[in-house]
């Protein structure tokens, strides 16, 4: 079980199996690797049937990981072109409305137990969209979210967090796109 600490700002709890998961303001640094992650399933139709390829292989679903990270992707997508709007208030609100919240009995230092309140209930058979939108709704909440972007370099487009007038996720990415854009000058 992870330490769950008192009154520390930016903090939220699910529980799950358990297990008391203390979430922190550092877990959009899970975020964005979530996002940077999803891969793209191709779907096609064949007789009938739906096929699913990853990677050019026919797979039979699309795993729960794969499921969560495309998920925050397409958020996170919104979020970047329209900032928070009343359609990912409204769409957030509806994933979430079924989650339960309870109150779990904590062990202490000094002996004396204490309840933490507010704790999601995520016991439920595994429903990765709410899993996934009550971790992206708390990093709206507290700002986790400020400062989110995408890397300009077209084959890269990764999201990252920065200053208001970066453009790219990385040193790599940059000297790649002065890199390409001096050959492109090149050869006019
Ligand atoms: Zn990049």
């Amino acid at each position: 079980m992870k330490k769950a600490l008192h009154d520390e700002s930016g903090v939220f709890f699910t529980f799950r199996e358990g297990d008391l998961i203390a979430w922190r303001p550092h877990d959009i640094d899970m975020l964005l690797s979530a996002a940077n992650d999803a891969s793209d399933y191709e779907v096609s139709k064949k007789n009938g049937f739906t096929i699913l390829k990853k990677n050019g292989v026919v797979v039979t679903r699309v795993s729960l990981e794969d499921e969560f990270c495309s998920i925050v992707h397409d958020w996170m997508c919104d979020f970047v072109d329209e900032g928070v709007t009343d359609e990912l208030i409204d769409e957030l609100n509806d994933v979430l409305a079924d989650i339960r919240y309870i109150h779990v009995l904590m062990p202490s230092e000094s002996g004396i137990p204490y309840w933490q309140n507010n704790v999601a209930d995520m016991n439920k058979s595994p429903n990765v969209l709410e899993a996934a939108g009550y971790a992206f709704a708390h990093q709206l909440t507290i700002g986790g979210l400020e400062g989110l972007k995408r890397c300009q370099l077209p084959d890269c487009e990764n999201f990252f967090i920065g200053r208001p007038n970066a453009k790219w996720c990385s040193k790599s990415c940059g000297s790649k796109y002065r890199v390409r854009k001096k050959r492109k000058r090149g050869l006019e």
